[in-house]
Protein backbone atom coordinates (compact mmCIF):
# COMPACT_ATOMS: atom_id res chain seq x y z
CA UNK A 1 0.00 0.00 0.00
CA UNK A 2 2.75 2.37 1.04
CA UNK A 3 4.34 1.71 -3.00
CA UNK A 4 1.06 2.69 -4.56
CA UNK A 5 0.80 5.44 -2.80
CA UNK A 6 4.02 6.44 -3.50
CA UNK A 7 4.12 6.04 -6.99
CA UNK A 8 0.88 7.57 -7.57
CA UNK A 9 3.11 10.99 -7.17
CA UNK A 10 5.74 10.15 -9.19
CA UNK A 11 3.83 11.20 -12.68
CA UNK A 12 5.18 8.80 -14.52
CA UNK A 13 2.83 7.59 -17.28
CA UNK A 14 2.82 5.62 -20.64
CA UNK A 15 1.19 6.98 -23.94
CA UNK A 16 -1.23 5.17 -25.72
CA UNK A 17 -2.71 2.99 -23.60
CA UNK A 18 -6.48 3.03 -24.38
CA UNK A 19 -6.08 -0.29 -26.03
CA UNK A 20 -4.59 -1.94 -22.81
CA UNK A 21 -1.04 -2.47 -21.60
CA UNK A 22 0.51 -5.56 -21.43
CA UNK A 23 4.85 -5.39 -20.00
CA UNK A 24 7.52 -7.58 -19.75
CA UNK A 25 10.23 -7.98 -17.75
CA UNK A 26 13.31 -9.84 -19.88
CA UNK A 27 15.59 -11.14 -17.46
CA UNK A 28 18.61 -13.11 -18.92
CA UNK A 29 18.58 -16.02 -16.41
CA UNK A 30 22.69 -15.92 -15.83
CA UNK A 31 22.69 -14.59 -12.60
CA UNK A 32 21.07 -13.50 -9.53
CA UNK A 33 18.67 -10.19 -9.96
CA UNK A 34 20.34 -6.89 -8.59
CA UNK A 35 18.95 -3.70 -7.62
CA UNK A 36 19.30 -2.65 -11.63
CA UNK A 37 16.58 -5.33 -12.29
CA UNK A 38 14.82 -4.59 -9.24
CA UNK A 39 13.78 -0.90 -11.00
CA UNK A 40 12.90 -2.71 -14.46
CA UNK A 41 10.98 -5.04 -12.48
CA UNK A 42 9.29 -2.94 -10.54
CA UNK A 43 8.29 -0.16 -13.49
CA UNK A 44 6.92 -2.62 -15.55
CA UNK A 45 5.05 -4.08 -12.81
CA UNK A 46 3.75 -0.69 -11.46
CA UNK A 47 2.42 0.31 -15.11
CA UNK A 48 0.85 -3.59 -15.68
CA UNK A 49 -0.40 -3.74 -12.06
CA UNK A 50 -1.07 0.14 -10.30
CA UNK A 51 -1.18 2.54 -13.06
CA UNK A 52 -2.88 0.95 -15.80
CA UNK A 53 -5.06 -2.55 -15.31
CA UNK A 54 -2.48 -4.22 -17.61
CA UNK A 55 -0.27 -7.51 -17.63
CA UNK A 56 2.55 -8.07 -16.64
CA UNK A 57 4.69 -10.78 -18.46
CA UNK A 58 7.93 -12.07 -17.27
CA UNK A 59 10.39 -13.61 -20.03
CA UNK A 60 13.29 -15.56 -19.61
CA UNK A 61 15.87 -14.27 -22.28
CA UNK A 62 18.02 -17.49 -22.50
CA UNK A 63 19.60 -17.34 -26.17
CA UNK A 64 22.67 -18.15 -24.85
CA UNK A 65 23.27 -21.39 -23.43
CA UNK A 66 26.86 -20.44 -22.53
CA UNK A 67 26.14 -18.11 -19.35
CA UNK A 68 22.43 -19.58 -18.47
CA UNK A 69 21.53 -21.71 -15.50
CA UNK A 70 18.25 -23.30 -14.63
CA UNK A 71 19.52 -22.04 -10.54
CA UNK A 72 18.75 -18.49 -12.19
CA UNK A 73 16.02 -19.24 -13.75
CA UNK A 74 14.43 -20.00 -10.39
CA UNK A 75 16.23 -17.56 -8.10
CA UNK A 76 14.73 -14.81 -10.32
CA UNK A 77 11.35 -16.29 -9.58
CA UNK A 78 11.77 -16.13 -5.98
CA UNK A 79 13.31 -12.97 -5.68
CA UNK A 80 10.49 -11.47 -8.30
CA UNK A 81 8.00 -13.15 -5.60
CA UNK A 82 9.95 -11.46 -2.98
CA UNK A 83 9.36 -7.97 -4.29
CA UNK A 84 5.95 -8.49 -4.52
CA UNK A 85 6.03 -9.07 -8.02
CA UNK A 86 3.42 -11.78 -9.63
CA UNK A 87 3.62 -11.97 -13.56
CA UNK A 88 0.45 -12.75 -15.00
CA UNK A 89 2.67 -15.23 -17.98
CA UNK A 90 5.78 -16.38 -17.72
CA UNK A 91 7.56 -17.11 -20.85
CA UNK A 92 11.41 -18.22 -21.92
CA UNK A 93 12.52 -16.90 -25.30
CA UNK A 94 13.18 -20.75 -26.09
CA UNK A 95 9.79 -21.12 -26.52
CA UNK A 96 9.99 -19.83 -29.30
CA UNK A 97 12.76 -21.23 -31.14
CA UNK A 98 10.99 -22.97 -33.99
CA UNK A 99 9.22 -19.50 -34.86
CA UNK A 100 12.60 -17.41 -34.31
CA UNK A 101 14.84 -19.83 -36.83
CA UNK A 102 10.85 -19.49 -39.60
CA UNK A 103 11.43 -15.83 -39.57
CA UNK A 104 15.51 -16.09 -39.90
CA UNK A 105 14.46 -18.20 -42.72
CA UNK A 106 12.05 -15.43 -43.93
CA UNK A 107 14.76 -12.75 -43.36
CA UNK A 108 16.87 -14.84 -45.87
CA UNK A 109 14.72 -15.50 -48.71
CA UNK A 110 13.29 -11.82 -48.84
CA UNK A 111 16.77 -10.22 -48.66
CA UNK A 112 17.07 -8.98 -45.31
CA UNK A 113 20.04 -10.68 -43.86
CA UNK A 114 22.90 -13.04 -44.91
CA UNK A 115 25.75 -15.09 -43.79
CA UNK A 116 28.98 -14.12 -42.72
CA UNK A 117 32.15 -15.92 -42.05
CA UNK A 118 34.18 -12.35 -41.41
CA UNK A 119 36.55 -13.09 -38.60
CA UNK A 120 35.95 -10.95 -35.33
CA UNK A 121 38.03 -8.29 -35.50
CA UNK A 122 37.90 -7.60 -39.18
CA UNK A 123 33.69 -7.37 -38.27
CA UNK A 124 34.11 -4.77 -35.39
CA UNK A 125 36.51 -2.97 -37.81
CA UNK A 126 34.07 -3.06 -40.91
CA UNK A 127 31.36 -1.88 -38.62
CA UNK A 128 33.25 0.85 -37.13
CA UNK A 129 34.16 2.26 -40.31
CA UNK A 130 31.05 1.68 -42.68
CA UNK A 131 32.78 -1.05 -44.53
CA UNK A 132 30.57 -3.70 -46.22
CA UNK A 133 31.32 -7.48 -45.84
CA UNK A 134 32.43 -9.24 -48.59
CA UNK A 135 29.89 -11.78 -47.84
CA UNK A 136 26.72 -9.09 -48.13
CA UNK A 137 25.58 -9.56 -51.61
CA UNK A 138 25.59 -13.36 -51.62
CA UNK A 139 22.32 -14.92 -52.66
CA UNK A 140 19.69 -16.22 -50.97
CA UNK A 141 20.87 -19.59 -51.92
CA UNK A 142 24.47 -19.04 -50.75
CA UNK A 143 22.73 -18.17 -47.46
CA UNK A 144 19.93 -20.76 -46.96
CA UNK A 145 23.29 -23.30 -47.30
CA UNK A 146 25.33 -21.81 -44.92
CA UNK A 147 22.28 -21.22 -42.36
CA UNK A 148 21.94 -25.09 -42.48
CA UNK A 149 25.58 -25.54 -42.21
CA UNK A 150 25.74 -23.40 -39.19
CA UNK A 151 22.78 -25.89 -37.68
CA UNK A 152 25.04 -28.47 -37.96
CA UNK A 153 27.37 -27.15 -35.75
CA UNK A 154 29.93 -28.29 -37.88
CA UNK A 155 33.29 -26.32 -37.27
CA UNK A 156 32.79 -25.11 -40.82
CA UNK A 157 28.98 -23.77 -39.20
CA UNK A 158 30.93 -22.85 -36.53
CA UNK A 159 32.75 -19.87 -38.18
CA UNK A 160 29.47 -18.44 -39.40
CA UNK A 161 27.31 -16.13 -38.66
CA UNK A 162 23.70 -14.68 -39.81
CA UNK A 163 23.51 -10.52 -39.98
CA UNK A 164 20.62 -8.66 -40.45
CA UNK A 165 21.24 -6.78 -43.92
CA UNK A 166 20.02 -2.74 -43.00
CA UNK A 167 22.94 -1.44 -44.08
CA UNK A 168 26.94 -1.43 -43.46
CA UNK A 169 27.27 2.84 -43.27
CA UNK A 170 24.38 3.89 -41.34
CA UNK A 171 25.47 6.60 -38.78
CA UNK A 172 23.93 5.38 -35.82
CA UNK A 173 26.49 2.38 -35.56
CA UNK A 174 23.38 -0.01 -34.19
CA UNK A 175 22.01 -0.36 -37.54
CA UNK A 176 24.98 -1.62 -39.13
CA UNK A 177 24.30 -4.96 -39.93
CA UNK A 178 24.12 -6.76 -36.82
CA UNK A 179 24.13 -9.98 -35.78
CA UNK A 180 20.80 -12.16 -35.72
CA UNK A 181 22.11 -15.92 -35.19
CA UNK A 182 25.24 -17.88 -34.24
CA UNK A 183 26.38 -21.05 -33.39
CA UNK A 184 26.59 -22.06 -29.68
CA UNK A 185 27.42 -26.20 -28.78
CA UNK A 186 26.43 -26.04 -25.23
CA UNK A 187 23.34 -27.83 -24.54
CA UNK A 188 20.74 -25.47 -23.58
CA UNK A 189 18.93 -26.05 -20.02
CA UNK A 190 15.46 -26.34 -21.73
CA UNK A 191 15.97 -27.07 -25.39
CA UNK A 192 18.98 -29.76 -25.04
CA UNK A 193 21.00 -29.75 -27.64
CA UNK A 194 17.96 -29.41 -30.47
CA UNK A 195 19.62 -26.53 -31.61
CA UNK A 196 23.28 -25.61 -32.31
CA UNK A 197 21.78 -22.02 -33.41
CA UNK A 198 20.74 -19.50 -31.00
CA UNK A 199 19.02 -15.65 -31.95
CA UNK A 200 20.55 -12.91 -30.15
CA UNK A 201 19.29 -10.71 -27.94
CA UNK A 202 18.28 -8.04 -31.06
CA UNK A 203 16.82 -10.15 -32.96
CA UNK A 204 14.62 -11.98 -30.10
CA UNK A 205 13.89 -9.06 -28.60
CA UNK A 206 11.78 -7.34 -31.02
CA UNK A 207 10.06 -10.14 -32.17
CA UNK A 208 8.87 -12.02 -29.19
CA UNK A 209 7.93 -8.27 -27.95
CA UNK A 210 5.53 -8.43 -30.83
CA UNK A 211 4.32 -11.77 -30.58
CA UNK A 212 3.30 -11.81 -27.34
CA UNK A 213 1.38 -9.29 -27.31
CA UNK A 214 3.57 -6.44 -25.81
CA UNK A 215 1.99 -2.66 -25.80
CA UNK A 216 4.72 -0.74 -23.72
CA UNK A 217 8.62 -2.26 -24.33
CA UNK A 218 10.60 -0.64 -21.47
CA UNK A 219 13.81 -0.43 -22.39
CA UNK A 220 17.24 1.34 -20.65
CA UNK A 221 18.30 4.37 -21.84
CA UNK A 222 21.56 3.09 -22.95
CA UNK A 223 19.79 1.31 -25.54
CA UNK A 224 18.30 4.43 -27.18
CA UNK A 225 20.59 3.87 -30.77
CA UNK A 226 19.15 0.26 -31.15
CA UNK A 227 15.57 1.62 -30.89
CA UNK A 228 15.67 1.93 -34.82
CA UNK A 229 16.83 -1.57 -35.50
CA UNK A 230 14.40 -2.70 -32.66
CA UNK A 231 11.62 -1.02 -34.99
CA UNK A 232 13.13 -2.30 -38.75
CA UNK A 233 13.04 -5.68 -37.28
CA UNK A 234 9.42 -5.30 -36.77
CA UNK A 235 8.95 -3.24 -39.73
CA UNK A 236 10.80 -6.15 -41.63
CA UNK A 237 8.74 -8.65 -41.15
CA UNK A 238 5.36 -6.51 -40.78
CA UNK A 239 4.85 -7.36 -37.72
CA UNK A 240 2.67 -4.97 -35.14
CA UNK A 241 5.00 -2.01 -34.00
CA UNK A 242 5.74 -1.94 -29.59
CA UNK A 243 6.06 1.24 -28.57
CA UNK A 244 9.46 1.44 -26.54
CA UNK A 245 9.75 3.87 -23.10
CA UNK A 246 13.14 4.56 -22.18
CA UNK A 247 14.24 4.95 -18.30
CA UNK A 248 17.70 5.52 -16.57
CA UNK A 249 19.70 3.24 -15.79
CA UNK A 250 20.46 2.43 -11.92
CA UNK A 251 24.03 2.59 -10.85
CA UNK A 252 25.26 3.39 -7.31
CA UNK A 253 28.76 4.46 -6.28
CA UNK A 254 31.14 1.91 -5.33
CA UNK A 255 29.07 -0.90 -6.83
CA UNK A 256 29.23 -3.07 -9.17
CA UNK A 257 25.81 -4.00 -11.37
CA UNK A 258 27.14 -6.41 -13.70
CA UNK A 259 26.18 -10.24 -13.69
CA UNK A 260 29.58 -11.09 -15.16
CA UNK A 261 31.63 -9.21 -12.65
CA UNK A 262 29.09 -10.61 -10.09
CA UNK A 263 29.20 -14.20 -11.09
CA UNK A 264 33.33 -13.37 -10.78
CA UNK A 265 32.87 -12.54 -7.47
CA UNK A 266 31.28 -15.34 -6.67
CA UNK A 267 33.48 -18.14 -8.27
CA UNK A 268 36.32 -16.56 -7.22
CA UNK A 269 35.21 -16.68 -3.32
CA UNK A 270 35.67 -13.24 -2.57
CA UNK A 271 31.89 -13.25 -1.25
CA UNK A 272 29.73 -15.89 0.45
CA UNK A 273 27.53 -16.38 -2.40
CA UNK A 274 24.65 -14.23 -4.27
CA UNK A 275 23.24 -13.48 -1.28
CA UNK A 276 26.21 -12.12 0.79
CA UNK A 277 25.24 -8.77 2.57
CA UNK A 278 27.80 -6.40 0.33
CA UNK A 279 26.05 -7.71 -2.97
CA UNK A 280 23.77 -5.66 -4.74
CA UNK A 281 21.48 -8.00 -5.28
CA UNK A 282 18.32 -8.39 -4.13
CA UNK A 283 18.98 -11.09 -1.55
CA UNK A 284 22.07 -9.40 -0.64
CA UNK A 285 20.53 -6.16 0.13
CA UNK A 286 17.94 -7.78 1.67
CA UNK A 287 20.04 -9.84 3.76
CA UNK A 288 21.69 -6.52 4.73
CA UNK A 289 18.50 -5.38 6.66
CA UNK A 290 16.59 -3.27 3.61
CA UNK A 291 12.85 -3.81 3.29
CA UNK A 292 10.41 -4.36 0.33
CA UNK A 293 8.11 -1.10 0.67
CA UNK A 294 11.27 0.73 0.95
CA UNK A 295 13.14 -0.49 -1.88
CA UNK A 296 9.34 -0.16 -4.05
CA UNK A 297 9.46 3.43 -2.74
CA UNK A 298 13.08 4.25 -3.64
CA UNK A 299 12.70 3.25 -7.07
CA UNK A 300 9.21 4.27 -8.42
CA UNK A 301 10.79 8.10 -7.11
CA UNK A 302 13.81 7.09 -9.46
CA UNK A 303 11.29 6.08 -12.35
CA UNK A 304 11.02 9.37 -14.23
CA UNK A 305 14.26 10.31 -14.16
CA UNK A 306 15.99 10.35 -17.61
CA UNK A 307 19.63 10.74 -16.00
CA UNK A 308 22.26 8.13 -15.91
CA UNK A 309 23.18 9.16 -12.18
CA UNK A 310 25.62 7.41 -9.95
CA UNK A 311 23.69 7.17 -6.89
CA UNK A 312 24.93 7.15 -3.55
CA UNK A 313 23.66 4.55 -1.05
CA UNK A 314 22.75 6.85 1.30
CA UNK A 315 19.33 8.21 0.26
CA UNK A 316 18.18 4.64 -0.26
CA UNK A 317 19.46 3.68 3.16
CA UNK A 318 17.74 6.71 4.66
CA UNK A 319 14.53 5.52 3.16
CA UNK A 320 14.79 1.91 4.42
CA UNK A 321 15.23 3.83 8.00
CA UNK A 322 12.20 5.68 7.54
CA UNK A 323 10.04 2.07 7.53
CA UNK A 324 12.50 0.45 9.93
CA UNK A 325 12.48 2.88 12.78
CA UNK A 326 8.91 3.26 13.96
CA UNK A 327 7.99 -0.57 14.17
CA UNK A 328 11.95 -2.32 15.42
CA UNK A 329 11.78 -3.19 18.64
CA UNK A 330 14.99 -1.85 21.07
CA UNK A 331 17.26 -3.89 22.69
CA UNK A 332 20.44 -3.23 24.90
CA UNK A 333 23.68 -4.72 23.43
CA UNK A 334 27.29 -3.98 26.11
CA UNK A 335 30.35 -4.74 24.01
CA UNK A 336 32.40 -7.37 25.71
CA UNK A 337 35.65 -5.95 24.97
CA UNK A 338 36.59 -3.74 27.78
CA UNK A 339 33.27 -4.10 29.82
CA UNK A 340 33.02 -2.82 33.44
CA UNK A 341 31.25 -4.00 36.02
CA UNK A 342 29.27 -2.25 38.20
CA UNK A 343 28.09 -2.23 42.27
CA UNK A 344 24.67 -0.25 42.23
CA UNK A 345 24.03 0.67 45.68
CA UNK A 346 20.87 1.98 46.20
CA UNK A 347 20.72 4.05 49.97
CA UNK A 348 18.29 6.95 48.48
CA UNK A 349 15.79 4.28 46.68
CA UNK A 350 16.94 1.16 48.58
CA UNK A 351 17.21 -1.28 45.38
CA UNK A 352 15.23 -4.44 47.61
CA UNK A 353 11.96 -2.26 46.35
CA UNK A 354 12.52 -2.18 43.27
CA UNK A 355 11.30 -5.32 41.83
CA UNK A 356 14.05 -7.33 39.77
CA UNK A 357 12.59 -7.98 36.65
CA UNK A 358 9.82 -5.37 35.10
CA UNK A 359 7.77 -5.49 31.86
CA UNK A 360 8.70 -2.57 29.63
CA UNK A 361 7.87 -1.59 26.79
CA UNK A 362 9.93 -2.42 23.34
CA UNK A 363 9.53 0.60 21.55
CA UNK A 364 8.82 4.13 23.64
CA UNK A 365 6.44 5.90 21.10
CA UNK A 366 4.76 2.44 19.49
CA UNK A 367 3.21 0.35 21.91
CA UNK A 368 2.27 -2.68 19.27
CA UNK A 369 5.92 -3.40 19.48
CA UNK A 370 5.16 -5.40 22.43
CA UNK A 371 6.75 -5.29 25.85
CA UNK A 372 9.89 -6.58 26.81
CA UNK A 373 11.27 -7.91 30.00
CA UNK A 374 14.25 -5.94 32.31
CA UNK A 375 15.86 -6.97 35.06
CA UNK A 376 17.30 -4.83 37.66
CA UNK A 377 19.88 -5.55 40.23
CA UNK A 378 23.14 -4.71 42.34
CA UNK A 379 25.31 -5.44 39.33
CA UNK A 380 25.60 -4.53 36.34
CA UNK A 381 27.74 -4.18 33.25
CA UNK A 382 28.65 -1.64 31.37
CA UNK A 383 30.71 -0.24 27.90
CA UNK A 384 34.20 0.81 28.50
CA UNK A 385 33.56 4.01 26.23
CA UNK A 386 30.97 5.50 28.20
CA UNK A 387 32.32 4.56 31.79
CA UNK A 388 35.59 5.97 30.46
CA UNK A 389 34.23 8.97 30.59
CA UNK A 390 32.57 9.21 33.98
CA UNK A 391 34.21 11.69 36.27
CA UNK A 392 33.82 11.16 40.53
CA UNK A 393 30.91 12.10 41.68
CA UNK A 394 29.46 13.02 38.68
CA UNK A 395 25.17 12.71 37.86
CA UNK A 396 24.78 10.51 34.78
CA UNK A 397 21.38 8.53 33.60
CA UNK A 398 21.17 4.39 33.67
CA UNK A 399 18.38 4.33 30.58
CA UNK A 400 14.95 3.54 31.67
CA UNK A 401 16.03 2.91 35.25
CA UNK A 402 17.36 6.72 36.55
CA UNK A 403 20.34 8.53 37.48
CA UNK A 404 23.24 7.76 39.70
CA UNK A 405 26.36 9.28 40.59
CA UNK A 406 29.68 8.00 40.12
CA UNK A 407 31.08 6.83 43.58
CA UNK A 408 34.27 4.95 42.63
CA UNK A 409 36.17 4.28 39.10
CA UNK A 410 38.52 1.53 39.34
CA UNK A 411 41.46 1.18 36.59
CA UNK A 412 43.77 -1.05 35.40
CA UNK A 413 46.10 1.33 33.12
CA UNK A 414 43.38 3.77 30.96
CA UNK A 415 41.09 1.01 31.78
CA UNK A 416 38.06 1.49 33.95
CA UNK A 417 37.37 -2.11 35.45
CA UNK A 418 34.55 -1.23 38.15
CA UNK A 419 32.65 1.16 39.47
CA UNK A 420 30.64 1.90 41.85
CA UNK A 421 26.93 3.65 41.63
CA UNK A 422 25.17 5.33 43.88
CA UNK A 423 21.51 5.42 42.95
CA UNK A 424 19.79 8.87 42.70
CA UNK A 425 16.43 8.22 41.50
CA UNK A 426 14.70 11.81 42.45
CA UNK A 427 17.35 13.18 40.09
CA UNK A 428 16.68 14.84 36.37
CA UNK A 429 17.17 12.37 33.56
CA UNK A 430 17.02 15.66 31.47
CA UNK A 431 19.67 17.30 33.44
CA UNK A 432 22.60 14.64 33.17
CA UNK A 433 25.00 14.70 29.86
CA UNK A 434 25.71 10.94 30.10
CA UNK A 435 22.68 8.67 29.50
CA UNK A 436 24.23 5.25 29.42
CA UNK A 437 22.75 1.63 28.49
CA UNK A 438 24.03 -0.91 31.00
CA UNK A 439 22.65 -4.71 31.58
CA UNK A 440 22.02 -6.42 34.17
CA UNK A 441 24.00 -9.25 35.22
CA UNK A 442 21.62 -11.20 36.78
CA UNK A 443 17.99 -12.34 36.53
CA UNK A 444 18.04 -12.78 33.24
CA UNK A 445 20.54 -14.51 31.41
CA UNK A 446 22.47 -12.12 29.00
CA UNK A 447 23.08 -13.64 25.47
CA UNK A 448 25.76 -13.52 23.25
CA UNK A 449 25.72 -11.48 20.12
CA UNK A 450 28.06 -11.05 17.46
CA UNK A 451 27.40 -7.45 15.62
CA UNK A 452 28.81 -7.03 11.69
CA UNK A 453 29.29 -4.27 10.32
CA UNK A 454 30.28 -4.45 6.58
CA UNK A 455 32.10 -1.46 4.34
CA UNK A 456 31.91 -1.63 0.01
CA UNK A 457 33.39 -4.34 -1.97
CA UNK A 458 35.02 -1.25 -4.19
CA UNK A 459 37.67 1.30 -3.36
CA UNK A 460 36.46 3.73 -5.96
CA UNK A 461 33.05 5.64 -6.64
CA UNK A 462 32.92 5.18 -9.83
CA UNK A 463 34.66 2.13 -12.07
CA UNK A 464 35.75 3.82 -16.05
CA UNK A 465 35.22 1.62 -18.65
CA UNK A 466 39.07 0.61 -19.08
CA UNK A 467 39.23 0.22 -15.33
CA UNK A 468 39.61 -3.43 -14.41
CA UNK A 469 37.50 -4.15 -11.27
CA UNK A 470 39.78 -6.30 -9.39
CA UNK A 471 41.99 -3.62 -8.92
CA UNK A 472 39.76 -1.99 -6.87
CA UNK A 473 38.57 -4.57 -4.15
CA UNK A 474 38.58 -3.50 -0.93
CA UNK A 475 40.97 -5.51 1.11
CA UNK A 476 38.70 -5.40 4.24
CA UNK A 477 35.32 -4.76 4.34
CA UNK A 478 33.94 -7.05 7.59
CA UNK A 479 34.27 -6.43 11.13
CA UNK A 480 32.86 -8.59 13.95
CA UNK A 481 32.37 -7.80 17.90
CA UNK A 482 31.18 -9.53 20.59
CA UNK A 483 28.86 -8.45 22.90
CA UNK A 484 26.04 -9.15 25.38
CA UNK A 485 22.40 -8.60 24.66
CA UNK A 486 19.14 -8.39 27.32
CA UNK A 487 17.71 -11.52 27.26
CA UNK A 488 14.58 -11.20 25.33
CA UNK A 489 17.19 -11.54 22.73
CA UNK A 490 17.21 -15.08 22.64
CA UNK A 491 13.10 -14.88 20.90
CA UNK A 492 14.68 -12.97 17.90
CA UNK A 493 14.49 -14.77 14.20
CA UNK A 494 16.42 -14.67 11.72
CA UNK A 495 15.33 -11.62 9.42
CA UNK A 496 13.84 -9.52 12.40
CA UNK A 497 15.28 -6.17 12.13
CA UNK A 498 16.07 -4.21 15.88
CA UNK A 499 17.30 -1.58 17.43
CA UNK A 500 20.43 -1.90 19.67
CA UNK A 501 19.95 1.08 21.91
CA UNK A 502 22.71 4.24 21.22
CA UNK A 503 23.96 1.31 18.59
CA UNK A 504 22.07 1.17 15.52
CA UNK A 505 20.19 -1.16 13.51
CA UNK A 506 20.30 -4.09 12.80
CA UNK A 507 19.07 -7.01 11.09
CA UNK A 508 19.40 -10.53 12.49
CA UNK A 509 20.85 -13.40 10.69
CA UNK A 510 21.59 -16.18 12.94
CA UNK A 511 19.10 -16.50 15.84
CA UNK A 512 20.57 -17.76 19.33
CA UNK A 513 20.26 -21.36 19.43
CA UNK A 514 20.90 -23.85 21.88
CA UNK A 515 24.30 -24.35 20.55
CA UNK A 516 25.58 -21.65 23.04
CA UNK A 517 26.92 -19.89 19.41
CA UNK A 518 26.06 -15.94 19.46
CA UNK A 519 23.51 -14.82 17.94
CA UNK A 520 24.44 -12.81 14.55
CA UNK A 521 23.36 -9.44 14.08
CA UNK A 522 24.40 -7.24 10.64
CA UNK A 523 24.34 -3.80 11.11
CA UNK A 524 21.94 -2.01 9.09
CA UNK A 525 23.14 1.38 7.03
CA UNK A 526 21.12 4.05 7.83
CA UNK A 527 22.38 6.90 5.65
CA UNK A 528 23.76 8.99 8.37
CA UNK A 529 27.60 7.42 7.93
CA UNK A 530 29.17 7.28 4.25
CA UNK A 531 27.46 4.09 3.74
P1 LIG B 1 23.82 -7.29 -16.44
O1 LIG B 1 24.88 -6.52 -17.14
O2 LIG B 1 23.87 -7.13 -14.97
O3 LIG B 1 23.81 -8.72 -16.87
P2 LIG B 1 21.66 -6.94 -18.19
O4 LIG B 1 21.01 -5.71 -18.65
O5 LIG B 1 22.48 -7.65 -19.20
O6 LIG B 1 22.46 -6.62 -16.88
P3 LIG B 1 19.28 -8.53 -18.18
O7 LIG B 1 18.96 -9.75 -17.40
O8 LIG B 1 19.38 -8.65 -19.64
O9 LIG B 1 20.64 -7.96 -17.56
O10 LIG B 1 18.31 -7.35 -17.78
C1 LIG B 1 16.94 -7.48 -17.52
C2 LIG B 1 16.35 -6.10 -17.46
O11 LIG B 1 16.92 -5.34 -16.42
C3 LIG B 1 16.60 -5.31 -18.74
O12 LIG B 1 15.39 -4.68 -19.08
C4 LIG B 1 17.66 -4.34 -18.36
O13 LIG B 1 17.57 -3.16 -19.11
C5 LIG B 1 17.35 -4.07 -16.90
N1 LIG B 1 18.53 -3.63 -16.17
C6 LIG B 1 19.69 -4.29 -15.99
N2 LIG B 1 20.56 -3.56 -15.29
C7 LIG B 1 19.94 -2.40 -14.97
C8 LIG B 1 20.31 -1.22 -14.25
N3 LIG B 1 21.51 -1.09 -13.69
N4 LIG B 1 19.39 -0.24 -14.12
C9 LIG B 1 18.18 -0.36 -14.67
N5 LIG B 1 17.76 -1.43 -15.36
C10 LIG B 1 18.63 -2.45 -15.53
MG1 LIG C 1 21.03 -8.41 -21.16
MG1 LIG D 1 24.71 -7.99 -19.28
Amino acid sequence: AAASKAGASYEIALKNTEQGVLTRFPPEPSGYLHIGHAKAALLNDYFAHEKYKGTLLLRFDDTNPNKEKEEFTDAIKEDCALMGIKPDKVSYSSDYFQLLHDYCIRFIKEGHAYADDTDKETMAHERMNGIPSKRRDASVEENLARFEEMKTGSEEGQKWCIRAKISFDNKNKAMRDPVIYRCQLTPHPRTGSTWKVYPTYDFTCPILDSVEGVTHALRTIEYRDRNPQYEWMLNALKLRPVQIWDFARMNFVRTLLSKRKLTKLVDSGAVWGWDDPRFPTIRGIRRRGMTIPALREFILKQGPSRNIVNLDWTIFWATNRRYIDPISPRHTAILKEGVVTAYVKGDSVPLATAPSIVDKPKHDKNPEVGMKKVAFSENIILEQEDAKLFKQDEEITLMKWGNAIVRKIEKSGDLVTNLELELHLEGDVKKTDKKVTWLSSAGLSLIPVELVHFDHLLTKDSLQEEDNFEDFLNPKTEWREQAFADGNVADIKEGDIIQFERKTFYRCDRPFAADGKPAVFFEIPTGKTNN
